[in-house]
């Protein structure tokens, strides 16, 4: 058997079945990269018992956060604070605490090459982002899984009213290489995370494998590099043909 540490995994985030596509085939790539760690999505109640069968098939483990724990000061202020739920959530993944060391990917993200050197990295390690005012881009991260930073993250967000805001206090090092969609073409073959940020998901695209034909998502247009976006889509049909039966995932548009 294959070398594996069991201590040390990739941790991605899907709130519905429309992100667990992307956790599908952002963890069929991690596979493909030959990765010796662990893999592990966190969801919430929302993600499907037929989407959670076909994560299993990928990751090594699921784990269910609820977005809206009952009692505690965090949990009121969200409420009076709804867009911070998403952002909740990521912070979740601090209780993961069966690993010592994560490096968090978004589920749009994809991994062309190994990056399993990131785990050399440390708590708090982040790629630059593309746009001001950001110092960061918090689509790719290392961090160690802990109840108290947990809990110290949840204060931030509540208080702060930004998990990226929050975190650049912990944050020391921009290091880590991340691509974008779009900038592929003057990066090239150093690239070894894409990240589809923005509102044209690939799973928004149609595409048909047959055909080789792809349809930018209605009414948003294309954003990101087509060879990339079918990149993805081979990725995710060659893991879940069978199940799904089709090109395209069936969920519906909110
Ligand atoms: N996410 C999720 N459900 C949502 C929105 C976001 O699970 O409804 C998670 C998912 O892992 C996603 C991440 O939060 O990749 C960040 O959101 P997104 O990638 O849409 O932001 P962007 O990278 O475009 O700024
Ligand atoms: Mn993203």
């Amino acid at each position: 058997m294959a070398f594996t540490l069991k201590t040390e995994a990739f941790v991605t985030l899907a709130t519905n079945d429309r992100y667990a596509y992307g956790a599908l085939a952002l963890g069929q790539s991690l596979r493909n990269s030959a990765t010796t760690r662990q893999l592990a999505v966190v969801v919430t109640a929302q993600v499907t018992q037929a989407m959670r069968r076909q994560l299993t098939m990928v990751y090594d483990h699921i784990q269910q956060v609820d977005p809206l724990d009952s009692h505690d000061t965090a949990h009121l202020a969200l409420l009076a604070r709804p867009e911070l739920g998403i952002t909740f959530s990521k912070i979740h993944c601090w209780t993961l605490t069966q690993y010592t060391k994560c490096v968090f990917l978004d589920a749009d993200c994809l991994v062309i090459k190994n990056v399993d050197e990131l785990f050399e990295r440390e708590e708090f390690s982040a790629a630059p982002d593309v746009g001001w005012p950001d110092c960061f881009n918090s689509g790719v991260f290392v961090f160690r899984p802990s109840d108290e930073t947990h809990r110290g993250l949840l204060q931030c967000a509540v208080t702060q009213g930004s998990f990226d805001g929050m975190v650049l206090q912990a944050f020391s090092d921009l290091i880590l290489k991340q691509a974008m969609g779009l900038a592929i073409g003057r990066f090239g073959n150093d690239v070894r995370i894409v990240h589809f940020i923005g509102m044209a998901k690939p799973w928004l695209y149609s595409y048909n494998v047959n055909t080789g034909h792809l349809q930018p998502p209605e009414g948003i247009g294309s954003q990101h590099d087509e060879e990339l976006i079918k990149r993805w889509w081979s990725i995710l049909h060659l893991k879940s043909n069978q199940e799904l039966n089709t090109n395209r995932p069936r969920f519906q548009l909110r």
